[in-house]
């Protein structure tokens, strides 16, 4: 890690889109403010980019709106609508390689990883949205008396999407495809840490024809971009992925604005249940690619690994052995299986849950320390001994620590499991079919997986129960956010 590997250098100097996609024009912001975006593999800035505020928000939102209203979208059907998500799937994956470095160059992934997770992904999402975009149907409803009653399912209009750093190509898709099939327009704003690849795609949603002011792209921050997004008057909906916290400031913004419809997809707490009858060479590698895929930065990671007792003694050390083997380095190196953490933040977010992990006496198995001297890589780490009421057991980490917890019997696990404010995923692991949907039908989370982890598709709704969030993505669920129902009644 001591120097810039030859493909992130090539990689920097290859990036094209760094403004904002107004109207399908590239532009400078209005204050002409920039910010950097930084390499995480090496803390150095990659290039600058476009910071959008409040006044690009007003302009972005024009432009949606004239597009939604009065430009060739309204005008456009519902099957050539799919036909150009079909076109830029295929622009997406023509370009799958030059996208799977540029993630990986901006957020820190491993570019095979990239190549092998988040791009078939991302590709198969516009497809699948691509596929509904003329399926999309209302009802026929036999009412009392002499009254043809119908409904129709109609846009929302003009849609605000926030999206956040951890799988960026892939939450841009989950949130344009079922908002483009269904004849919305939007104004996106990227993560401030990963903007690159949105941008790029931006460069091939112009490319696949679709007409101006159809997808907006805002890169700049939070507090400004963001909330000026959430609190518009003329945007009839937000779609926010991110932290519960700022969760529930869009959803205030929301409210004190135009009653726009908000749908949250936010953070998770999720139990991973290992029973000792499980087959634990699956489980315990199960185990580790729940926790520790994706830096363990994802909103579904199973960072409260429930062990039964009988089993608990081997699964810690085997799970420490599989830790310690775990690939930590130069993302462009296709034997890593783990990069740095997207930045500083996040870095000393999770240093500190590793102090407090130690000061509130849980076992440190393996890690706890930082790699190399640059970037922001930390050693896989392992925690035994945790105990319920630790706040590494009860919060967020977004990290590579996994914490394992010992427990005795069915019931109480179940309640353990539930004793969190959040409830976004859950996993399984046993070989006895009744204890696996015993599992499934009590636990409160909106996925439960059973001897797998992580497993996606763009058919199948994802979101969360609780404080994980409001409303589903993918799947049919995922279109029923993107679209008002409009009764219309005739008298005969
Ligand atoms: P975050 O602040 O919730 O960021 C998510 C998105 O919301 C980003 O685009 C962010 O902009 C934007 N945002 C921030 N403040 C806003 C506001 N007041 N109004 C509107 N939009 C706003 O998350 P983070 O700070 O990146 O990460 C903090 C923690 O959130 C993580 O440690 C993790 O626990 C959780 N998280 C969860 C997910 C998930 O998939 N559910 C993803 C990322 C993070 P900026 O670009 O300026 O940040
Ligand atoms: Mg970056």
């Amino acid at each position: 890690m001591a120097t810039v590997s030859a493909p992130q250098r090539e990689m920097r100097a290859a990036v094209s889109a760094t403004k904002l996609l107004i109207d399908n024009q590239w532009v400078d912001s209005a204050s002409g403010k920039t910010f950097p975006t930084i390499d995480p593999a090496t803390g150095e800035a990659i290039c600058q980019v476009a910071e959008a505020d409040a006044t690009d928000v007003d302009r972005a939102v024009r432009a949606a709106r004239h597009a939604f209203e009065h430009g060739s979208w309204c005008k456009t059907s519902a099957s050539e609508r799919g036909r150009l998500l079909n076109r830029l799937a295929d622009l997406i994956e023509r370009h799958a390689d030059e996208l799977a470095r540029l993630e990986s160059l901006d957020n820190g992934k491993p570019y095979a990883v990239a190549g092998a997770a988040d791009l078939p992904l991302t590709i198969a999402c516009y497809r699948y949205y691509a596929g509904w975009a003329d399926k999309v149907q209302g009802r026929t409803i036999p009412v009392n008396g002499d009254y043809f009653c119908y409904t129709r399912l109609e846009p929302v209009g003009v849609v605000g999407q926030i999206i956040p750093w951890n799988f960026p190509l892939l939450m841009q898709a989950w949130k344009l495809g079922p908002a483009l099939a269904t004849g919305n327009t939007v104004v996106m704003k990227p993560a401030e840490q990963t903007p690159l690849t949105a941008l790029r795609v931006g460069e091939l949603i112009v490319e696949a024809g679709f007409p101006p002011g159809v997808v907006n792209l805002l890169p700049g921050y939070g507090p400004t971009a963001g909330a000026a997004i959430a609190r518009h008057m003329d945007v009839d909906k937000v779609a926010f992925t991110g932290s519960t916290e700022v969760g529930k400031l869009v959803m205030e913004a929301s409210a004190k604005s135009n009653l726009k419809r908000v749908t949250l997809e936010l953070g998770g707490k999720s139990p991973n249940i290992v029973f000792a009858d499980a087959d634990l060479d699956q489980a315990i590698e199960g185990a580790h690619f729940a926790l520790f895929f994706n830096q363990g930065q994802c909103c579904c990671a199973g960072s409260r690994l429930f062990v039964e007792e009988k089993a608990y003694d081997e699964f810690v050390e085997r799970s420490t052995t599989r830790a310690k083997r775990r690939k930590v380095g130069d993302p462009f190196d296709p034997a890593t299986e783990q990069g740095p953490q997207v930045d500083r933040d996040q870095y000393d977010k999770v240093m500190g849950y590793i102090e407090r992990g130690k000061k509130e006496g849980a076992r440190l198995m393996c890690g706890g320390g930082r790699v190399g001297d640059r970037g922001y890589f930390i050693q896989p780490t392992v925690f035994a001994d945790v105990t319920d009421d630790m706040a590494i057991a009860r919060e967020e980490i977004f990290g590579p620590v996994m914490s394992v917890i010992k427990f005795r019997d069915m019931d109480e696990v179940v309640a353990r499991a539930n004793r969190t404010e959040y409830g976004l995923a859950a996993a399984v692991w046993t070989r006895d079919i009744g204890k696996a949907h015993a599992i499934a039908n009590s636990v409160r989370a909106g996925t439960v997986w059973i001897n797998c982890y992580d497993v996606f598709d763009a058919a199948a709704p994802f979101g969360g129960f609780k404080q994980s969030g409001m409303g589903r993505e993918l799947g049919e669920y995922g279109l029923q956010q993107y679209t008002e129902v409009k009764t219309v009644t005739v008298k005969l």
